[in-house]
């Protein structure tokens, strides 16, 4: 996301990033410059105008001209006045009430209205252990509801059971009480879509949250429609009392328009941003990571607070047991690849890291890519039970047999045979030093 506009941001950076001092109309030039840049990323114009104000007024005191670096010094101040646009904060979802919450999803139709029910469900679920209920109030669309049951099974979420002709507020009369019935601690309300903002379905939707009184009401836009989107973020909030505003589509955003201009122009804060069509493609939005990705900044913090929701502590702790005891086998080295490629394989980890690219072309032939994950995933399975657990027992005929099963060579079997002892006595050396404590050691 945020390609061109970060392309074009770099650009104006790395020329002032070449000069020794800047003086006032150096910078002038460069705001310039940033000023296009946001107007062509299909910023709102009165939010370009006050950012380029802010910014020049800052940059263009006296700390800066006479600063050692100039040039870093706009960058920061850049950085701190995107950040603000963007909502300065985290909006976390405000759930703190006795359950059952609500959530109320409102939007118009092809937004991603009912994907990101499902995606929050699905979050909320797995991440923070709720019991989520979910149900459709979409009666006009053939198959809505249909739709989120399917979504429900998929992501294990409980939805409401369908009973045909029943009225939207029918409906959410009966989840509410559902969910209170049978303990859920959260229900999503899905609501019918528009294909434009119209009257009659704004009053179903009035009608809706009056009988729910949900906690958030938010709205689903899709980040791809620029301006459009922000203009219907503030036709719906003049409507309903909105509480936040999940952005999709982030994913193929270069301009990043929307994002940009949504709090500013609604005073609403974005509180999700959908990053795919599968159901975990949704992100918490955080205005600081967000400048960083948009600066070029490398977005370690975001890569380490996806490292800690993948590595569950306890399995690490199980893991470091076995490994202390020698029993570290193919299957436990197996389960540590897997959990490699759900952070995103390496091409991920290149993309938040800024140096992980010179690690790479670094290491031997260059070759560190997803296909060895791959390649090695291949390797053990074609391995027998007995080969897995005890992969001494792996003699120069089945190292041959298990190369051509898994389309690799003899070498790589040896290859992945020396890695798994590494690991094994790297781990032994860690359970000497206090255990997972004792990792720090390692590196630091
Ligand atoms: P609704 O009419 O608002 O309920 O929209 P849907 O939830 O049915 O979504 C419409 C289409 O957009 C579906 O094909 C989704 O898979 C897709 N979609 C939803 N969110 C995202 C996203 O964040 N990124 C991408 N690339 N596609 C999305």
């Amino acid at each position: 996301m945020f390609e061109s506009l970060s392309e074009r941001l770099g650009g104006v950076f790395e020329r002032l990033r070449g000069r020794g001092a800047l003086g006032e109309a150096d910078v002038r030039a460069a705001m310039r410059e940033v000023r296009i840049a946001l107007l062509e990323a299909d910023v709102a114009l009165p939010v370009v105008r006050d950012f380029i104000e802010k910014v020049t007024e800052q940059a263009v005191g006296h700390q800066v001209v006479k600063s050692v670096t100039p040039g870093q010094q706009v960058v920061k101040i850049v950085n701190d006045a995107l950040v603000e646009m963007l909502g300065s904060e985290t909006a976390e979802l405000e759930l703190d009430v006795s359950p059952p919450a609500i959530i109320m999803m409102v939007g118009l139709q092809g937004s991603g209205k009912t994907t990101t029910s499902a995606k929050i469900a699905k979050r909320l679920t797995e991440k923070d252990r709720k019991k989520v209920l979910m149900a459709s109030l979409d009666v006009n669309r053939p198959a809505a509801q249909e739709q989120l049951a399917t979504l429900g099974t998929q992501v294990n979420v409980a939805t409401l059971p369908i009973v045909a002709g029943q009225q939207p507020v029918d409906i959410a009369r009966r989840a509410l009480q559902a969910a209170k019935l049978q303990g859920f601690d959260v229900l999503v309300l899905d609501t019918a879509g528009r294909l434009h903002v119209d009257q009659a379905l704004m009053d179903e939707m009035k009608a809706v949250a009056d009988v729910a009184q949900p906690q958030e009401i938010l709205l689903v836009v899709d980040s791809l429609t620029g301006q459009d989107a922000v203009n219907v973020a503030k036709n719906f909030s003049e409507q309903v009392p909105l509480t936040g505003v999940v952005l999709t589509r982030m994913d193929g955003d270069a301009r990043g328009g929307a994002a940009l201009s949504m709090r500013a122009v609604t005073g609403k804060p974005i509180k999700f941003a959908g990053m795919g069509e599968k159901l975990d493609a949704l992100e918490q939005f955080h205005p600081s990571r967000v400048a960083g990705r948009i600066l070029g900044m490398g977005d370690v913090v975001s890569l380490v607070e996806r490292a800690t929701e993948t590595i569950n502590a306890d399995e690490a702790e199980k893991l470091a047991q076995k490994m202390a005891k020698g029993q570290f086998d193919m299957n436990d080295l197996r389960a540590q690849l897997d959990q490699m490629k759900r952070m995103g394989g390496m091409g991920a980890l290149a993309s938040m890291m800024p140096g992980i690219k010179k690690v790479q072309n670094a290491m031997a032939n260059g070759q560190v890519d997803d296909r060895i994950l791959v390649r090695m995933d291949a390797m053990i399975g074609s391995m027998t039970p007995k080969e897995r657990s005890k992969p001494e027992l792996l003699n120069a005929k089945r190292k041959i047999r298990v190369a051509k099963g898994s389309g690799t060579t003899v070498q790589d079997v040896n290859r992945l045979l020396k890695m798994h002892q590494e690991m094994s006595s790297a781990m032994k050396k860690i359970r000497k030093m206090g255990g997972l404590k004792g990792l720090g050691a390692l590196f630091g």
